[in-house]
């Protein structure tokens, strides 16, 4: 039987961080990704000023910014015959990046490689290893055949619809959210991020993403089987109405139903993120809205705190009650922040259903553009701006258990 310090299961963001970290730490860790490659439709692109700081930590940001992607230099906020712009100004470092997802988890996996780490793609893991009250490893499937893999610690960081956390019957505590997004891709050259209201809908248009421009409609909650049986005409025109009036020429690319994709907006958090032996992040421990584009920066910042907490009693060979504490220390340091981040998500979606997105962007979009020429913003939005961009508390990766530098570089 194979056996690992710790195996990772997804390798998505929050799975190939703490693979790569925990493997610079010099432990011994294997990653198991179901897919067989980084491909993967729609996901979180967003990487903000606090997820580029962890990765220039790394010596990995320059690398990251040369994968290519967008660099929005602002948002446009159309609403009521009006447009609203707000430039974001200053050091691009310290403004969000969109990455192509499956680009940069290429990258982090080939530096998980170098440093030791096994990144086995097409491996789905079928269950947890229970031994007694313990998890002690997992059952993977590869080719069709079972295999059993032991393991000091499993990480779980497959996603919302995580098989380890169904598996250590662990359940996630919902909050309402009103909306669904509906997201396809598009034709554009503008440097902004268009939020346009039309016809009292909220439309989204990212202009540079790996997927083209990338344009999300905002569609209440559990009504997508409605808005399709209109028939495929009547949604794009839907569609192409809305981005008629967009400030920076923008046109969605439709031709099937196919190059639709539904994202059920959750925001739920897992009751508790560890039992002995197990401990959740990312999105298996708290699937995300996509308000803020927060969801790969808080996986990754999961996957930081929980190798800097968890490396070194692995690698040395920590008792399983001092293991266990510290998968609690990791919940006990993470899952606040999580909350703070959650409550404010669902802040502007409530209040806008609430007075309607017509009079709440008219109403937001002057005052955050005021709010950002000045550059005076009055404490409390400052403080919920860097909530967003920074982490609430940021987290960083310059110091830990690991080498901060690229393996591949240090020996050079
Ligand atoms: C369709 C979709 C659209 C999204 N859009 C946005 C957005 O616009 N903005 C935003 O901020 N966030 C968005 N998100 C969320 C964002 O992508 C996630 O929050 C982020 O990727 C979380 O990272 P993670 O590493 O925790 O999990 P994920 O990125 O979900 O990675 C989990 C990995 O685990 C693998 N896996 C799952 N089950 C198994 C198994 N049994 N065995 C082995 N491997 C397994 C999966 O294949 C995947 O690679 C979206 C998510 C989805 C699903």
């Amino acid at each position: 039987m194979r056996f690992f310090d710790v195996v990772v299961v997804g390798a998505g963001p929050g799975g190939l961080v703490a693979g790569l970290l925990l493997s610079r730490s010099r432990a011994h860790v294997a990653v198991f990704e179901a897919g067989p490659s980084f491909e993967r439709s729609y996901r979180g692109e967003t990487l903000t000023p606090g997820t580029q700081q962890i990765f220039a930590d790394l010596g990995l940001r320059d690398r990251i910014w040369a994968l290519g992607g967008g660099d929005p230099s602002g948002v446009a906020v159309v609403v009521g015959g009006r447009t609203y712009e707000i430039d974001l100004v200053g050091d691009p470092h310290k403004r969000i990046r969109q990455v192509p997802q499956p680009l940069l988890l290429g990258l982090l996996a080939q530096e998980a490689r170098d440093a030791g780490a096994l990144v086995q793609m097409g491996t789905r893991v079928r269950g947890l290893v229970h031994d007694r009250d313990r998890i002690a490893g997992i059952t993977v499937v590869e080719g069709g055949e079972p295999e059993t893999i032991g393991a000091r610690l499993v990480i779980a960081a497959d996603g919302r619809f995580s098989v380890a956390r169904r598996d250590a019957e662990i359940k996630l505590l919902p909050t309402r959210v009103p909306f669904d997004l509906l997201w396809t891709s598009g034709r554009g050259s503008g440097r902004r991020v268009q939020v346009i209201v039309d016809e009292g809908e909220i439309f989204v248009a990212f202009p540079t993403t790996a997927h083209g421009a990338q344009i999300g409609w905002l569609i209440e909650k559990g009504s997508y089987a409605s808005i399709r049986a209109h028939g495929l005409d009547w949604v794009r025109e839907r569609i192409a109405r809305a981005l008629a009036r967009a400030h920076e020429p923008i046109e969605a690319t439709i031709e099937r139903f196919d190059d639709l994709s539904l994202l059920p907006v959750v925001s739920e958090i897992a009751e508790r993120w560890t039992v002995p032996g197990l401990l959740l992040i990312g999105d298996a421990a708290h699937p995300m809205s996509p308000v803020g584009g927060q969801g790969i920066n808080v996986a990754i910042a999961d996957a930081v705190v929980a190798a800097r907490t968890l490396a070194v009693a692995v690698r040395e060979g920590e008792t399983d009650t001092r293991i266990d504490e510290l998968l609690r220390a990791v919940e006990r340091e993470r899952a606040p922040s999580v909350r703070r981040i959650r409550t404010q998500q669902n802040i502007l979606p409530n209040l806008l259903r609430t007075i309607g997105p017509e009079r709440g962007l008219a109403f937001l979009g002057p005052l955050a553009r005021r709010l950002v020429r000045g550059g005076n913003i009055p404490p409390p939005l400052r403080a919920a701006v860097d909530r967003f961009l920074l982490g609430d508390p940021p987290v960083r990766a310059n110091h830990g258990p690991w080498i901060t530098q690229p393996v591949a570089t240090k020996f050079l």
